[in-house]
Parts: structure tokens; C-alpha cells; sequence
């Protein structure tokens, strides 16, 4: 597919030398050349994308996503159904929240980690799942949950049923029950600590009575660890989520980090190009800590979320102090993270199953939730969308409520499945279904699909070690550069409800390469200026690096 799109990009690039300008009169003209014309990213600057792990994966919350059965739950099978959807809005990645045999709706507390939740199908569909995403080459990555495992799985329910039958005053032996080890057991009632019913012990559950922390540091649990990387990775996944790494051993980061290590050591003896991201709910200094683990990749959260730096950012549309400190921090990160892990690559997200949506933190402004969406998306690294991003879905509350039902269309039929418990819908998505964006040329969804084409087309976005541009780095434009083996890019970003204008007569080798308008007004080159309309973005790169 991929070399599909290359002879294409090589053939229409030919043509437009062939037919057309020269390089240095397309610099003169009022745009790019092709992109003048509509095309989303112009011929001559698209490269082939590295086949590797920085990619544009998307999260699937498997309940709220698709009902290929009627039964008003989301499946595997209604996920496959959308591999073309998906393979169209540009995704070549698909993070599945957890899949296996849980006692709750969201599956986050697992009693078998060989299996999939009936809820959701069968192995066979997860296996006929898999070959679909490699027909499309879609990398899928799963959700492992290493913190604690469910309650009911069958570990725990050993160990508890091991200390319910000793007698008065006898002490516990590992020798009889492997499984105590696996767990924090203890007599006394610390914070944290729920009670093993019918005895005087006590067990660590850092989330909830059914959720028993696990002891990452017993070696026979480290096995049983390693089997379940390798069941998995044998069955196709290209790596793993890990859920809560924060909480391994809540506060104390050293222990952390020796077990985010073990995982990556472990998980590359299965598989060297495994790609693995840690959720570590934390600052940017603490990500940065984390690194040292030599992790891969970790959640960006100081760029996410409500508090993160997109928003923070965004909220202060306008302010030139605010809009030009986006670039430094972009570049700030990278030295910190690069300086932990040189093989980092960054893990941007705007929102997750356990935080609002962006809409929502955008106060429903179109163009703000839009350009938002191109800020993660031209972050450097593996980047997230959350299912329902694409559309503006917002979602806010409890966490059911994060997590509602994929609004394909306005009658909510045809593969729409029924929200998840306490789940509470708004009266009406501010941006309408995807059934109503799709014709709209203007739409939150025809903006992520374009900006996720160039992402695509333009590797140097994803792969590049990125800097603040000074000398455009102004007013209310956010511009930063992109440094990387497959060439060098620009973007700019106009942060504000007014025009702006770059002026470019000092970046004479460069080319417009592609465009966003958050407004329905182009960016349009005027000689040697720039013209960004309200919220719009564009992309230069290095004409002597373009491949034609
Ligand atoms: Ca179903």
C-alpha cells in the first residue's frame, strides 16, 4: 500500500515538473502549487513514511466503539468493520483498551489474560481482527494490565481462599500457595488495604477492593508476565499499553522505573521492534524521570489533558506571551526526554478514557478544538487520538460518560452500541456525527483526516527532533522546526482569532508544503509572506531535500 502511495506521489510529482513551474517560480507564486489546487499536501514534498513505530495510533474503548450482533455492546467484530473507516482518516495504529475476561464493563480488572471477553467475540474473531489490520498495515497494540489484576482471577482467588482455610494462629507458607507472593498481603489495615473477608489479613488495592495490586517484583509472577507478552505478541500485537505504571508501587519512582526496565528488556528479547507506552500520570520533570527506564514511550501528559500545555496554550489564544512559550516547551521536552532516552519517542495525546474530551475543553470553539487537533498531531512521536476525537465528541463526568458510544450517525442505528453503564449522553454533540461531517468539507472530521494525511506524507513531523524557529516564532504564531533523517520541516501555527502573516524572505529554500484552515480561509503565499488565517497552519520544508 504504502509503495502504492510512493509511485503515486513520484508520478504526479514528475508530471507536475513536466507540465508545470520550476521550483523556484512555485516559491513565487501565490501558493504551493498543488496545494493552491486542493490537494492536502503537495506532491513534491510527500516521503515515503518509514515503516517503523512512530505512528498515528487511535484508541478503541472495544464497549462504545461498534455492534457488529445487535446486542447493544461493542465487539471485535464491529471494530473490524471499521478497519476501512479507519484506514481512511490515515491511522496505521490501534490501541486496544483491554479485551480479556473482566467482572466489569470497562475490563480493566482481568481474570484471565489468555482470552478475550466474551462481550466482545471469540479468539477467532480477534484473530481474523488482526489479519485485517495487516492487510492494512495497522500495527494493534493491547492494553496490559500489570498494576493489579482483577479479583477474580484465578491467582487471587487462590491466595484468598489459601489464608480463609489456615488455622488459628497458623502462618502463611509461599511453599503451599505461589500465588501470596503475587499479591500484598499483610495484617495490618493500611491506607489502601481492603480486607480478605473472613480472616485478619489484609490485601493492597491502590484503585478499588476488586483490583489487587500486584507484586512486580515475585519472579515466578515475572514469568507468568513474560508468557502473556509472548501469547500475545505470537498472535501478531506489535506491543503494549501499560496501564498505570505510575501506581506499580505507588510513590516510590526507583521501583518504578526497575520494572518499566524489566518490561522493556523482556518484551524486546520476544520481539526487538516491540513498541511499548507506559501511562504515567505525571509532570513533565516526572515523564522525563521515567525515561531513564528506558522505556520507549510514555503518555505525554504534560501536553494532554485539561492542564496540559495544548490547552493551557489554546485558552490563551491571543496572547502572544503564551502562544510563543508552545514552541520552547515543544523543544524543552524533547531535550529532557532525549536527554533520559535517546531512542525515545514521544507519546502525545490531547484526551483518554479517563479524562474529558477535547471539545469539551475547548468550550465547543470549532476552530480551537481543530487547530488543537493538529497540535497533537504534529507532535513529534507516536501520536493518540482518542475514538470520537475526530468528530468533536465531547464527554465529561464520570468516566462512563468519557467513554460513550461512537456517534456514526444522527438515528444512532447501523452498528451504534448502547452506552456503557451510569453513562450519561449530552442532549446533542455540538459538531453532530460523523454521518453529518463527512460531506462537509469544513468539518472537525475533513480537518483530522487532512491533518493526518500530512503527518503521514510529511515524516520529518513525526520523526523530527524539534526546536523553536525564532525568527518566526512571533506575536501569535507558534512556529517550530523538525529536524530528522527523512528531511526537515516547518510549522507554523496561527494562535489567534486575527490574520497573521510570517514573513519568509529569509527561508527562500523552503516550499509550502501543505496547509490547514481551521476557518474555511486558505493559507496562501504572497510573495515572500505568509498569510495564515484565523487558527490555520502550515507546513514549510527544505526544497533541496524534497525527493524530487
Ligand atoms: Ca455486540
Amino acid at each position: 500500500m504504502k509503495q502504492i502511495r510512493y509511485i503515486l506521489s513520484l508520478l504526479s510529482a514528475i508530471l507536475a515538473l513536466a507540465g508545470c513551474a520550476s521550483k523556484d517560480e512555485i516559491t513565487n507564486s501565490t501558493a504551493a502549487p498543488d496545494v493552491a489546487s486542493g490537494a492536502v499536501v503537495s506532491s513534491e514534498a510527500i516521503v515515503e513514511s518509514p515503516d517503523d513505530n512512530y505512528r498515528t495510533w487511535y484508541e478503541i474503548f472495544v464497549y462504545s466503539f461498534c455492534d457488529s450482533d445487535g446486542d447493544g455492546i461493542g465487539d471485535l467484530n464491529g471494530v473490524t468493520s471499521k478497519l476501512d473507516y479507519l484506514e481512511e482518516l490515515g491511522i496505521n495504529g490501534i490501541w486496544l483498551m483491554p479485551i480479556h475476561p473482566s467482572s466489569s464493563y470497562h475490563k480493566y480488572n482481568v481474570t484471565d489474560y489468555y482470552a478475550i471477553d466474551p462481550q466482545y467475540g471469540t479468539m477467532e474473531d480477534f484473530e481474523n481482527f488482526m489479519a485485517e489490520c495487516e492487510k492494512r498495515d495497522i500495527h494493534v497494540i493491547l492494553d496490559l494490565v500489570l498494576n493489579h489484576s482483577g479479583s477474580e482471577h484465578a491467582w487471587f482467588k487462590e491466595a484468598v481462599s489459601y489464608l480463609q482455610g489456615l488455622e488459628e494462629g497458623e502462618e502463611p507458607n509461599a511453599e503451599d500457595c505461589k500465588y501470596l507472593d503475587y499479591y500484598f498481603f499483610k495484617k495490618e489495615k493500611d491506607s489502601k488495604y481492603c480486607v480478605v473477608e473472613g480472616t485478619d489479613w489484609y490485601y493492597e488495592a491502590c484503585f478499588n477492593y476488586d483490583m489487587p495490586d500486584l507484586n512486580l517484583h515475585n519472579e515466578n509472577l515475572r514469568a507468568e508476565i513474560t508468557e502473556i507478552m509472548k501469547f500475545w505478541l505470537d498472535k501478531g500485537v506489535a506491543g503494549f499499553r501499560l496501564d498505570a505504571a505510575k501506581e506499580f508501587y505507588s510513590g516510590q519512582v526507583d521501583k518504578n522505573i526497575e520494572v518499566l526496565a524489566w518490561i522493556q528488556e523482556t518484551a524486546e528479547s520476544l520481539k526487538p521492534d516491540v513498541y511499548l507506552v507506559a501511562e504515567v500520570w505525571e509532570s513533565f520533570l516526572q515523564i522525563a524521570e521515567y525515561y531513564k527506564s528506558g522505556i520507549t514511550s510514555i503518555f505525554n501528559f504534560a501536553f494532554g489533558n485539561a492542564d496540559g500545555k495544548i490547552i493551557n496554550v489554546l485558552r490563551g489564544a491571543g496572547q502572544p506571551d503564551r502562544v510563543t512559550t508552545y514552541a520552547t516547551a515543544l523543544e524543552k521536552a524533547d531535550k529532557a526526554y532525549g536527554a533520559s532516552n535517546p531512542e525515545y519517542i514521544d507519546a502525545p495525546f490531547l484526551s483518554n478514557h479517563d479524562v474529558g474530551r477535547i471539545a469539551g475543553f475547548c468550550t465547543h470553539h470549532e476552530q480551537k478544538t481543530k487547530l488543537a487537533g493538529a497540535m497533537n498531531l504534529f507532535m513529534s512521536g507516536s501520536t493518540f487520538i482518542y475514538y470520537g476525537e475526530e468528530i468533536g465528541m465531547v464527554g465529561s463526568g464520570n468516566d462512563p460518560s468519557k467513554r460513550a458510544p461512537m456517534y456514526w450517525n444522527d438515528a444512532r442505528d447501523n452498528g451504534t452500541t448502547n452506552p456503557p453503564p451510569e453513562c450519561e449522553l449530552p442532549d446533542e454533540y455540538p459538531f453532530g456525527s460523523l454521518e453529518h461531517q463527512t460531506g462537509d468539507e469544513n468539518s472537525i472530521y475533513n480537518y483530522y483526516r487532512k491533518a493526518i494525511e500530512i503527518r503521514n506524507a510529511i515524516p520529518s513531523i513525526s520523526h523530527g527532533r524539534t526546536t523553536a524557529e525564532a525568527e518566526l516564532n512571533k506575536g501569535c504564531v507558534s512556529a517550530f522546526r523538525k529536524t530528522s533523517d527523512y528531511g526537515t520541516s516547518i510549522v507554523l501555527m496561527n494562535i489567534q482569532e486575527e490574520n497573521a502573516a510570517a514573513d519568509l524572505a529569509a527561508y527562500g529554500d523552503w516550499m509550502l508544503a501543505a496547509s490547514l484552515s481551521a476557518d474555511g480561509n486558505p493559507v496562501v503565499m504572497d510573495g515572500t509572506t505568509l498569510q495564515l488565517p484565523a487558527y490555520g497552519t502550515a507546513v514549510l520544508v527544505l526544497k533541496e531535500e524534497t525527493p524530487n
